[in-house]
Formats: structure tokens, C-alpha cells, sequence
């Protein structure tokens, strides 16, 4: 099964100690590199293969919501204390409609008492930088003697035997092969290794691309992340280090490419009228990135020799800011059932194992992706009724405590299984 004909990326290869392999991860994105911190120690030998240069990750500023699930399972990993001081807590959630008076404002008292740990107890989320993720994940990874860097090197075949995969990588434009019992597509939404596994998806584009960019606001944003509903679609504000907003604007593709083309000027002026001037004077600090957006559901996250994670398994709309986060739960259960197998001396390819992981994550996931699609679709929306109907759910939210809770629950991955790493 070819995935591609062989392409010859640039620079050497890091070294080669051994050819097999229990684990080939294919994409050291954030998914796949934390998939690798979880296994490190567990005793299977690792080969962690990517197509692009290891320094890429470290130069990307996109930053990212990151759940209190996702905080445990980092601090599980004893990544934790290494990313917390270059990021950013926020104390509270400011939902709005437009320009509706009934804000609804979501703090950490509104989730509850029952933790059971410190994170949770004064923030109910954080928004750090890719770049800050990686490079702890890369420090942990380090030293790890059980890990195999194949970078920059590009799957480009498997072929699933019974009892192992074999892998032709390319490495400086020559094909190097591997043999591994489990491949893990961590590859990204395209992921050719899913497509050629012949395992479908499920799901549409959607009628909106998103805008990002970092803003600094002349006033503080006082750890306030803000998710503003538009007719045009959600606009959220990540509060940053340094006083920085990401900001990620939902819009129609053609409004949205606008957005993206106007004058500084232009785009600063518009987010003014969005915060109606309440940070005061707004300067651009990043380019205008502009992402389509699409929802999408693999049909099987397993087959014998092979599991997916993250974005090569599931995508999702970025309101909310969950699709890394559900990653990240994957990578965190994927672990937890391999190296359960691996001490009770099963064979982790097995199809029998690695279903155990598709039943324990694929529903929580579809959970997710339909909350961020119903969400998207009742407040891009500009029809009376559904107008009429979200501002009074706005205004019972406001006093529902329940309410608070079960969408607080859903929005900081402490709703559904907890995995062991998140426990530690
Ligand atoms: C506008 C926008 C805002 C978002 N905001 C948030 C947010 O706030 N919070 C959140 O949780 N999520 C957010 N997301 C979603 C998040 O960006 C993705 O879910 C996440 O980046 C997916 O990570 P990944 O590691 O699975 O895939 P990727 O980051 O795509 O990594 C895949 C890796 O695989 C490598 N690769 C691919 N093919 C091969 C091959 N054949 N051989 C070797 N290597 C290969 C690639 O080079 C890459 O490094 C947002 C998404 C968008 C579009």
C-alpha cells in the first residue's frame, strides 16, 4: 500500500539504532509527541517519525485553548510544570450575543467543589503557544533512551503483515524500511495513513473559514477568554502572556478572506467594533492566518496494526477550542491500554486491544464535535426564532447554575472517562 511516491526531504536524518520497533508513531505534531512522552518509560521501543525538521514545531506561534483535562494529563507526564509558567489561566469565560446585553459570565466556583485536585480550583482553562508545548514535550522526550527520532523522514508505505507492519520511510530522498507491531497515525487531518488503511470518515466543510491573529489590547485583559457569538459566527479571545489576545474570527469564506486582505487599519477598526472599545487602543502583533473549517468523524479509529489520533481520527469546529484537547485525551487512553496489554504480555497490534480504545474514545469524541456543530449552528444564525430562543437560553444559563455546570463539565474535558495519567 503506497502512500506516496518517495519525495526527498531536505536535511539528515538523526540516527538509526535499530530497525524494529513495537510502536511507530507517524507525526511528531503536538498529538504524537505526547503519545511518546506517555510511553517513554513503559518499556515498547518507540520510533517517533516526522516528515518536517524537528525545529519546525518551535517556530510556530499558534496558540491554543487548553482544557483542565488536558493540563492533568501534562502534569501526569511531568511536562506540567515546564509549560505552566509560559502560559496563560484564565479565571473566566464571557459568553455574549452579539451586541445582547445578557452576558454570561462562567467562573471556577461555577464547576463545582469536587476536583479532586488544584487545578480547576482558580482557572477553568489556559491558552498557551504551540511552540511552548512542543519545546516541553521535546525536553522530555530527551533523554528518553526507549524513543527513536526519524526526522525529517516521511512515511511513505505500510504494508500490515499478521504479526508487524512494514514501514518504508524516506529519509534524505532514499527509502529506509522498518518493521514495527503497532503504527499509530498521529498525521494530521488529511492523514494519508488513514486514507490508504481504506478506513472512511464522515462529516462536511463548513460554510466558514477562520481568521487568527495575536492582538495586544491597550487594556488588561485580566485572564478573560471571551467567545462572542456573530451572525457571521463565534469570535473568541484567548487571553495570552504579555497581555496578547489570539483571537480566532469565524466568518463565510469570502468575509473571512476579506478579513485577512484588509488594511491593519480596516481589521483593527472591526475588532474595535466588536469589543465595543472596551480594551481600548488594539495593535496587530502577528500576521492574519486564514484555516478552512470542517467537521469530520472516522469511521473506525482501529484495525488490526494501526490506531489513529487526534486530527488524523476526528476534527472539529474550532469553537470551544476542543480538537487538540480531544487529541490529547486520545493519546492519554491509547496509552493507558497499551501499556496494560503490554504488562499482561498481550500483543498491543492486536485488533481485540486496540478496539478497547476505539469503544473508550470514539463516542466521547462525536460528543464534542456535535456540541461545537450545534453551537456554531445556533449562534451563526440570524433567523428570528433561533435568535429569540438562544437569548433567552443566554438569560436562563445566567441563573441555571445546573446549566453552568453541565457546559462547563463538556468545555474543560472533565465530563466522560478519566484516564490513569490524569489521576497521577
Ligand atoms: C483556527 C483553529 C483554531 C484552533 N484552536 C484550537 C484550540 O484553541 N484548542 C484546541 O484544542 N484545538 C484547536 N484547534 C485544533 C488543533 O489545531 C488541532 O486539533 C491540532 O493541531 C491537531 O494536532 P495533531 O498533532 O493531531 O495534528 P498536526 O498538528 O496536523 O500534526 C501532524 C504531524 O504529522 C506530520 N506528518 C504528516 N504526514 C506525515 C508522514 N507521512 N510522515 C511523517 N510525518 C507526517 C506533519 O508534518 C505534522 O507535524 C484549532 C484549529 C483551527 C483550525
Amino acid at each position: 500500500m503506497v502512500l506516496k511516491q518517495h519525495s526527498s526531504p531536505a536535511p539528515t536524518a538523526s540516527l538509526l539504532s535499530t530497525l524494529d520497533y513495537d510502536v511507530a508513531i507517524a507525526g511528531a505534531g503536538i498529538v504524537g509527541l505526547t503519545l511518546a512522552c506517555a510511553l517513554k518509560d513503559s518499556g515498547l521501543r518507540i520510533a517517533l517519525i516526522e516528515a518536517k525538521p524537528r525545529e519546525t514545531g518551535l517556530k510556530q506561534h499558534r496558540a491554543y485553548a487548553i482544557t483542565l483535562m488536558s493540563g492533568r494529563i501534562f502534569q501526569g507526564l511531568g511536562v506540567w510544570q515546564d509549560i505552566l509558567p509560559s502560559i496563560t489561566p484564565f479565571c473566566q469565560i464571557r459568553l455574549a450575543d452579539s451586541y445582547d446585553p445578557a452576558v454570561v459570565n462562567l467562573h471556577p466556583t461555577d464547576l463545582g467543589t469536587d476536583l479532586g485536585t488544584d487545578l480547576g480550583k482558580d482557572e477553568l482553562g489556559y491558552v498557551g503557544e504551540h511552540c511552548v508545548l512542543v519545546q516541553a514535550l521535546l525536553n522530555a522526550l530527551k533523554d528518553a533512551e526507549t524513543i527513536t527520532w526519524l526526522c525529517p523522514a516521511e512515511l511513505v508505505k505500510a504494508e500490515y503483515g499478521t504479526d508487524a507492519v512494514d514501514l518504508i520511510l524516506s529519509i534524505a530522498g532514499e527509502p529506509q524500511p522498518i518493521r514495527t507491531r503497532l503504527l499509530v497515525a498521529a498525521d494530521g487531518s488529511r492523514s494519508p495513513i488513514r486514507q490508504h488503511a481504506g478506513i472512511g470518515t464522515h462529516g462536511w466543510q463548513y460554510w466558514q473559514s477562520c481568521v487568527t491573529a495575536v492582538i495586544r489590547p491597550e487594556k488588561p485583559h485580566e485572564n478573560i477568554a471571551r467567545e462572542h457569538f456573530w451572525a457571521s459566527g463565534p469570535f473568541a479571545s484567548l487571553p495570552l502572556p504579555g497581555n496578547r489576545y489570539q483571537i480566532v474570527m469565524t466568518a463565510p469564506h469570502a468575509e473571512a478572506k476579506k478579513w485577512v486582505e484588509v488594511e491593519e487599519s480596516e481589521f483593527l477598526a472591526e475588532l474595535d467594533r466588536r469589543y465595543q472599545g472596551q480594551l481600548g487602543k488594539l495593535e496587530l502583533v502577528s500576521d492574519r492566518a486564514l484555516f478552512p473549517v470542517k467537521l469530520m468523524q472516522s469511521d473506525r479509529y482501529t484495525r488490526s496494526r494501526l490506531a489513529l489520533v487526534g486530527d488524523a481520527a476526528h476534527c472539529c469546529h474550532p469553537v470551544g477550542g476542543q480538537g487538540l484537547n480531544l487529541g490529547i485525551r486520545d493519546v492519554a487512553a491509547l496509552a493507558e491500554i497499551l501499556r496494560s496489554a503490554h504488562e499482561r504480555g498481550e500483543d498491543i497490534g492486536d485488533e481485540q486491544v486496540l478496539r478497547h480504545y476505539e469503544r473508550w474514545r470514539k463516542l466521547e469524541n462525536l460528543m464534542i464535535l456535535g456540541f461545537t456543530d450545534v453551537l456554531d449552528r445556533v449562534f451563526s444564525n440570524s433567523w428570528l426564532p433561533i435568535v429569540t430562543v438562544r437569548r433567552v437560553g443566554l438569560r436562563v444559563m445566567r441563573i441555571a447554575r445546573p446549566l453552568k455546570f453541565l457546559a462547563l463539565r463538556l468545555m474543560t474535558g472533565l465530563s466522560g472517562r478519566e484516564p490513569e495519567l490524569a489521576r497521577r
